[in-house]
C-alpha cells in the first residue's frame, strides 16, 4: 500500500522492543511485542528555522507538516489547532509569577484539543484503507472521532459510559457515528470495546496508544506554543493528565524542536491529576517508574478519570527528565479554579482542564515556581462542553 507521507518520516518504531516498522505495514501495537509504535523522521532531512516556520499563515497545525507523517493535502482536516495562547495577567498575580498564559484547545473545530490526535488518526485510517474506526472513549474522543470519520466517510464507532457529558454523547449522534452507551465507567466501555474489536477485525481501532497517531498529533500544541511565544521556551507548562497523551506529545515535540536547534531548552512538564483518580502523581511522589492502577477511580473530572495510564512509565519520564512534577487536587478544589479563571480572565474552562489550574495554583503555592517565570495552562477543552457541571458547582454556594 502506498501511503502519502512526508519526506522525513521514517516510519515507526516500538518504545518497548525498539523494533522499526514501515508505516504501511504496520498500523497499530507493534507486530513483535505489543508495544507502542512511535513515528520517527530523519531529523537531518529536515531544513526548518524560525523564519520559515513565521513566514507561514497561523492557521492549522498541519503548517507543521514537515515533523507529521502525513502530507497536508492529504489530511482529513478541519484547520484545527492553531489555538490562540492567552495572557492573563490576573492569574499571574494570584499565582506570584511573571507571566501565565492559557493555550485554549476549547477553540478546536469540537472544543477539545481531541481534534489534534483525531485528524493524524483518521488520516492514517483513510490511507490504511479503513471503511469503519472504533475507539472507546470518556466523551471528547469519541466525539471528535465522530466527526473526522464522518469527513472522511467513514463509519465511526464509539463506545462511551454512561457518565459521559450530554454534549459529547448528542454530537456523536449528530455525527452520524454508532453510539454505544455502556452502563459503568471508562473500563466497562474500554472492555465492550475490546469485544468489538475481536468481533470486527477489520475495524481500525482510534485508540490512544493502540494507533500510533494520536500522541503525534497533539504534540503539536508546544510547537505552536513556542512559536507564539517568539521561541521562547516557557518555564512550565501544566497538563492536565488522564492518559497523558498530549503531555507525551509535548515532550516529543520539544526534544525535536532542540534537535532541529529551533530552542534550547526543554519546559519543565508538569502533570496534573485529581485527586480521586492520581496514578501518575503517585507512581512520581514515590519514586516508581510506573503507576499502579487506582482500584476505585471517582472524579468529576471525567477526561482525567484514567485509573490504569498503560503509558505511564513514558510520562513518568517526560516529567522527571524536563524537571517537571506532578500535583493532585479535589475535585471542589478543581471547579473552583474553574470558575475563578472564567471570573477573572474571561476564559472558559471545562472542568477537566480546570485541574490544570488547579494544579497551578497549588504548585505556586509550595513555591515551585520563580517570581520571573512564564506558566503555560492547558485549556483542554471548552467550558460549554460541561457548563452543567461547573454551574452545579455554584449551587453548593448557594449561587
Ligand atoms: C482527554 C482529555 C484530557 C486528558 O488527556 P490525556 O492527553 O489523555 O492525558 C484532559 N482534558 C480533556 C478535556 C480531555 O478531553
Ligand atoms: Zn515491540
Amino acid at each position: 500500500m502506498d501511503l502519502t507521507t512526508t519526506d522525513a518520516f521514517d516510519g515507526l518504531e516500538c518504545v518497548d522492543c525498539g523494533a522499526t516498522f514501515d508505516a504501511a505495514e504496520a498500523t497499530h501495537e507493534c507486530p513483535d511485542c505489543g508495544g507502542v509504535l512511535d513515528p520517527t523522521y530523519d531529523y537531518d532531512a529536515i531544513d526548518l528555522d524560525r523564519e520559515t516556520l513565521e513566514s507561514r499563515p497561523f492557521d492549522s497545525m498541519w503548517r507543521y507538516e514537515e515533523l507529521l507523517p502525513f502530507a497536508r493535502e492529504s489530511a482529513v482536516t478541519m484547520d484545527e489547532g492553531a489555538t490562540a495562547l492567552v495572557d492573563c495577567p490576573n492569574l499571574a498575580d494570584e499565582l506570584g509569577v511573571e507571566r501565565v498564559l492559557v493555550k485554549d484547545e476549547g477553540r478546536n473545530p469540537t472544543g477539545t484539543f481531541k481534534d489534534r490526535g483525531q485528524t493524524v488518526a483518521v488520516t492514517a485510517a483513510t490511507q490504511h484503507g479503513a471503511s469503519d474506526v472504533v475507539l472507546a472513549s470518556a466523551g471528547n474522543a469519541g466525539q471528535a472521532a465522530a466527526a473526522y470519520a464522518g469527513r472522511a466517510g467513514l463509519e465511526s464507532h464509539v463506545f462511551l459510559p454512561s457518565r459521559s457529558g450530554f454534549t459529547n454523547k448528542a454530537m456523536v449522534n449528530v455525527h452520524g457515528g454508532d453510539m454505544n452507551v455502556v452502563g459503568g465507567r471508562i473500563g466497562d466501555a474500554g472492555a465492550a470495546y475490546e469485544e468489538a474489536r475481536e468481533e470486527h477485525d477489520d475495524w481500525y481501532p482510534l485508540q490512544t496508544f493502540t494507533t500510533p497517531y494520536r500522541h503525534e498529533g497533539k504534540k503539536t500544541m508546544l510547537y505552536e506554543i513556542v512559536e507564539q511565544l517568539d521561541w521562547e521556551t516557557p518555564d512550565a507548562i501544566c497538563y492536565p493528565t488522564g492518559g497523558g497523551v498530549g503531555l507525551i506529545g509535548m515532550y516529543k515535540a520539544a526534544t525535536e524542536f532542540r534537535e532541529l536547534g529551533l530552542i534550547d531548552d526543554l519546559p519543565a512538564l508538569y502533570a496534573a491529576q485529581a485527586s480521586g483518580c492520581a496514578p501518575i502523581v503517585e507512581a512520581y511522589e514515590e519514586g516508581w517508574d510506573e503507576h499502579e492502577p487506582v482500584e476505585n477511580p471517582d472524579t468529576i473530572c471525567g477526561g482525567l478519570e484514567i485509573p490504569d495510564p498503560g503509558a505511564s512509565p513514558w510520562i513518568l519520564e517526560a516529567i522527571r527528565a524536563t524537571d517537571g512534577g506532578a500535583v493532585a487536587t479535589d475535585d471542589p478544589d478543581i471547579l473552583e479554579a474553574g470558575v475563578q479563571v472564567a471570573q477573572h480572565a474571561g476564559l472558559e474552562m471545562v472542568p477537566s482542564s480546570a485541574a490544570a489550574a488547579s494544579g497551578a495554583w497549588e504548585l505556586a503555592e509550595r513555591g515551585e515556581f520563580d517570581g520571573d517565570e512564564t506558566i503555560v495552562i492547558l485549556n483542554t477543552g471548552s467550558g460549554n462542553k460541561e457548563a452543567d457541571v461547573l454551574r452545579s458547582h455554584l449551587m453548593g454556594q448557594g449561587i
